[in-house]
């Protein structure tokens, strides 16, 4: 099976691979990174600005698109792509983290898009079963159930270009024992979502198998090689992947490593992360995308990226010490927010006052910023400098 990602460039010191992943909607550039449409927009956006930030590729939420306004309606409307009026490439997660989050309970309510409604309505997991798992909705307290043939069909409805399989997502705090049982699961699964896919689903659907198996290193190894032993399209990596950003690096590192000695060509996805230095790292590791709510939503709630990397490469601006300022938000930014000029007292003081013009200006330089991190760093390994450009990105280098 050729693989979809056609890799342009590798770089000598490190697992990193610059590309392009062929998709039933065109190309993505990778590595990329992958803003979330979680309800069917990248809020606040047009699809063509998102574009013009230098983004192929978004990603929408099966369990969210399922629950309301309804995968079949979808459909009927003629597929994701034309409902929301995006013709680039999409991919749509299992559902899973969401159904799994209800029972776990560790994951902010917005990443979930859980209304706090009232106890009575609020979404909650009924029972974990080998067939799948039964939950009660977040909009309007039915009991659903959800298995893995149901997550391919709805993402079948919902036409995207990549799938990612139904899997357990196991929280951080778990045991071993429940960890290896969830994983072991997640494989059978995964069986299950590859043969409904190959019966019923879109011939020019993408499939990405995930890898769990917690913080364990054996229990990793193993998934990924049981992972890369079926005919996914691509591998995600998945689950808890720790505590903190050492562990997580270790964690990944134990897949990619495993990828990489197996020479193992297809793309790999790494789910929910996308923080600057993690970026530069995963793709260090040879991961091709990302998915991360965070630049987004910090946009929505007054946080802005830039070049600091003591500070995470952050601003926020909702503290009084910019009330004052004439600053502007980041000296020498080419994005279309900065372009208008803006000091960060005024912005700061429509942060406040919780503008919708404000968190969209701020939606707009973060995603412009982390395109162009992203940028520099698929730039750099095509050019076959990347040691040089990761560490002036991580100097706090504008990027
Ligand atoms: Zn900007």
């Amino acid at each position: 099976m050729a693989s979809a990602l056609e890799i342009l460039a590798s770089d000598s010191g490190s697992l990193a691979r610059a590309g392009l992943l062929h998709t039933a909607h065109g190309d993505v550039r990778t590595p990329a990174f992958v803003p979330l449409a979680t309800k069917g927009s990248v809020r606040g956006l047009l699809p063509a600005e998102v574009s013009e930030l230098g983004y192929d590729i978004v990603l929408g939420n099966t369990f969210h698109l399922h629950l309301n306004p309804g995968d079949e309606r979808i459909a009927a409307l003629g597929g994701l792509h034309e409902f929301m009026r995006w013709d680039g490439p999409i991919i749509t997660d299992s559902g899973g983290f969401q159904v799994f989050s209800m029972g776990h309970g560790t994951v902010a309510d917005e990443i979930k898009g859980r209304a706090p409604t009232g106890p009575d309505r609020a979404g909650k997991v009924l029972g974990i079963e080998e067939d799948g798992v039964r939950y009660r909705s977040y909009v309007d307290g039915s009991r659903r159930f959800m298995g893995p043939e149901d997550s391919m069909r709805i993402q079948s409805n919902l036409g995207s270009d990549i799938a990612l399989v139904f899997d357990e997502c196991t929280p951080f705090n778990v045991e071993r024992e429940y960890t290896a049982r969830s994983t072991e699961r997640s494989h059978r699964w995964l069986d299950r979502c590859l043969s409904w896919h190959a019966e019923n689903g879109p011939a020019d659907q993408l499939v990405y198998g995930i890898v769990q198996g917690g913080v364990y290193e054996d229990l990793r190894r193993d998934s990924t090689e049981q992972i890369a032993a079926r005919a996914c399209d691509g591998i995600a990596i998945g689950g808890s992947l720790g505590e903190h950003k050492q562990q997580m690096y270790e964690v990944v590192g134990w897949a990619t490593d495993t990828l990489a000695k197996a020479g193992d060509l297809r793309p790999r996805h790494l789910l929910g992360i996308g923080e600057v230095d993690d970026l530069i790292r995963g793709v260090e590791m040879g991961i091709d995308t990302f998915d991360c709510v965070m630049p987004t939503r910090l946009g929505r709630h007054g946080v802005a990226l830039v070049p600091d990397p003591e500070n995470r490469w952050r601003v926020d601006l909702t503290t009084a010490k910019w009330s004052d300022s004439d600053e502007p938000l980041m000296e020498g930014c080419p994005c279309p927010a900065c372009a208008i000029g803006y000091s960060r007292g005024y912005l700061r003081y429509m942060t406040k006052a919780r503008e919708l013009t404000t968190m969209r200006l701020l939606t707009v330089h973060n995603l412009a910023f982390v395109a162009r991190v992203v940028e520099r760093l698929r730039g750099a390994i095509l050019a076959g400098d990347l040691a040089t450009v990761a560490a002036e990105l991580r100097a706090g280098q504008a990027p």
